[in-house]
């Protein structure tokens, strides 16, 4: 455990953040841990693209499928 503030960066632009202290309101994070909100906004675009190409596994419709096999 350390009390040290390292300043964390923006995991799209690489800039130096300042690490909001502990106890902070949700206002006073702001865009943390991102510069800015067009970083916050490029990131959020990135997450929604993935989002898009990651295949949905249902896998209570397999367990469904299994129950209601008829083994003669
Ligand atoms: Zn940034």
């Amino acid at each position: 455990m350390s009390d040290v503030d390292l300043p964390t960066k923006c995991p799209i632009c690489r800039r130096k953040v300042p690490v909001p202290p502990v106890g902070s309101t949700r206002e006073q994070r702001g865009m943390y841990p991102f510069c800015g909100d067009r970083c916050r906004l490029v990131d959020l675009g990135r997450w929604l693209d993935g989002a898009y190409q990651i295949p949905v596994k249902d896998t209570d419709d397999d367990e469904e499928r299994e129950s209601s096999v008829d083994p003669t």
